[in-house]
């Protein structure tokens, strides 16, 4: 139920084989499922906001497709989209990229994917510091490359040691991967540690830097964002600056995802994503452009709700036996360590072997979904998302709670 691995079978492709659906995808659909036979789930497993998408963006994309805007965009996306994510990138970053530096795709997801395909060749490796977003691993093995995993646990704080991804780079290396707001972790990387890693990126000028900033306008307690283009010129015509729609304005449904990179390889990218899905929805297209041109106030409103939510959240894990939680710095996930309720049985007689297995049975027996940290690269942790209102957090924690107290 958890991992759906797929199969390598007849008539079907290879590049596919031992790639399944998401493990928080399958969390999700399994959830949905019991609550369409009647029972009432708690559903903490997707990375998806629950505030709506902001009015005047839904009035933009409603005015466009009024206005006629509904015909084929522009492949690489439409004009004046690129021109609000070049005043965002100036604005927010102090990075400057000329229109024709820009791409605008369906999702981040798909900006990462048509860098992985517009770049590895068969054989290449992508350094991806673990515990990682789910689809980098995978997006590697389908363009045909190796993930390489950089292990940063809890004794790093989460975040990556610059020597570690330094011991992983190799000829074959093709992208390092960073993604601070991390998702599961939450750990933000500092200036300082931004520096270090640009340090030793700048030894290996064959290397590619993708940085996924999804998570940029979620970092807590006032630390400040930085991202890896900026803090070191010298890597800028090696990174792919990636953001998107989904996460800052909640837009995860109109599936707007751009990016800033040096021209081959935006040109490139162009070109792979001319030969799957040309461009990006229009209408959404217009909506993203009003929300990021529109007031931003609504960014700092939510971030202090996601702050008081993460509060509430890991007060109530720390509180929990068996269980310990750090305090995501960013993002919008708890991820606490589990391994000691680990070798213990239910009060339905399931013995919890692994971390799988626990998340099985909360969402079994106390109707809470949540997801396994092994499928993020650390077993022995749960993925817990608090993009849900505080009243559901409180009961999903209450009843967290009462599993993990009955375990015996
Ligand atoms: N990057 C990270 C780290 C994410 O967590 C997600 C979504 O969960 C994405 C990218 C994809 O975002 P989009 O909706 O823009 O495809």
């Amino acid at each position: 139920m958890l991992d759906s691995i797929a199969p390598t079978q007849p008539g079907l492709s290879d590049r596919l084989a031992g790639i399944g659906m998401a493990a928080s995808a399958a969390t999700t659909d399994f959830a949905r499922d019991l609550a369409a036979s009647g029972i009432q789930i708690i559903a903490l497993s997707s990375g998806e906001p629950d505030f709506p998408t902001p009015d005047h963006a839904i009035d933009a994309g409603f005015a466009a497709a009024r206005a006629g805007d509904t015909k084929y965009p522009a492949q690489s996306g439409n004009l004046a989209l690129k021109k609000a994510v070049q005043r965002k990138f100036q604005r927010e970053n102090g990075l400057d990229y000329a229109l024709d530096e820009i791409l605008i795709s369906n999702g981040a997801k798909q900006i990462i994917f048509n860098a992985l395909m517009a770049t590895c060749n068969a054989g290449d490796e992508v350094v991806i510091p673990s515990p990682y977003w789910i689809s980098y691993a995978d997006m590697a093995r389908v363009a045909a490359a190796t993930p390489v995993l950089v292990p940063c646990g809890p004794s790093d704080s989460f975040r990556p040691r610059p020597d570690r991804i330094e011991s992983a780079i190799t000829q074959r290396t093709k992208w390092l991967f960073l993604n601070f707001p991390n998702n599961p972790t939450g750990a933000v990387c500092s200036l300082a540690d931004l520096q270090a890693i640009a340090e030793v990126m700048l030894r290996h000028p064959h290397v590619w830097i993708l940085t996924d900033d999804m998570y940029e306008h979620l970092v807590f307690d006032d630390r400040a964002f930085r991202t890896i283009a900026e803090v070191e010129p010298r890597l800028r015509d090696r990174v792919l600056t990636v953001n998107g729609a989904s996460k800052a304005y909640a837009m995860t449904g109109w599936r707007v995802g751009y990016c800033g990179g040096p021209r081959r390889l935006i040109s490139t990218m162009v070109n792979m994503q001319g030969q799957s899905t040309s461009g990006v929805s229009s209408v959404g297209q217009a909506a993203a452009a009003a929300a990021l041109d529109g007031p931003q106030n609504l960014l700092a409103e939510r971030r202090a709700i996601y702050q008081e939510r993460r509060d509430m959240v890991v007060a109530a894990l720390n509180a929990t036996p068996g269980v310990v939680c750090h305090l995501p710095e960013g993002a919008f996930y708890a991820f606490p360590d589990i391994t000691a309720c680990l070798g213990r049985t239910t009060p339905a007689g399931t013995r919890l072997d692994t971390d799988a297995d626990f998340a099985a049975a909360l969402l079994r027996e106390q109707h809470v979904g949540v997801v396994h940290g092994a499928a993020y690269g650390l077993p022995g942790y749960l993925r817990i998302s608090f993009a849900a209102e505080t009243e559901i957090l409180r009961e999903g924690c209450a009843r967290i709670q009462e599993f993990c107290r009955a375990l015996t």
